[in-house]
């Protein structure tokens, strides 16, 4: 059985808004950082941090912004 993540945990997570999926990676910082990351689709907040981890990002899927109005 093959690990293809090696030792980092990941997972998947869709923006809340729009239904983008992202993998998410949290990632050890070496200094203490303050940010937050906005959804690249729809600008919806995804996460913020304050300390030393973060969560990495990657779009994995990108669901059509603004969502087609059905009639
Ligand atoms: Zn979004």
């Amino acid at each position: 059985m093959v690990n293809t993540f090696g030792s980092s945990s990941s997972s998947e997570q869709a923006c809340p808004r729009c239904g983008s999926l992202y993998e998410v990676r949290i990632v050890q910082l070496p200094v203490r950082d303050k940010d937050s990351l906005d959804c690249l689709i729809c600008d919806h907040e995804l996460d913020t941090w304050n300390g030393t981890t973060f969560s990495s990002y990657l779009l994995l899927k990108r669901e059509p912004w603004p969502k087609p109005i059905k009639v």
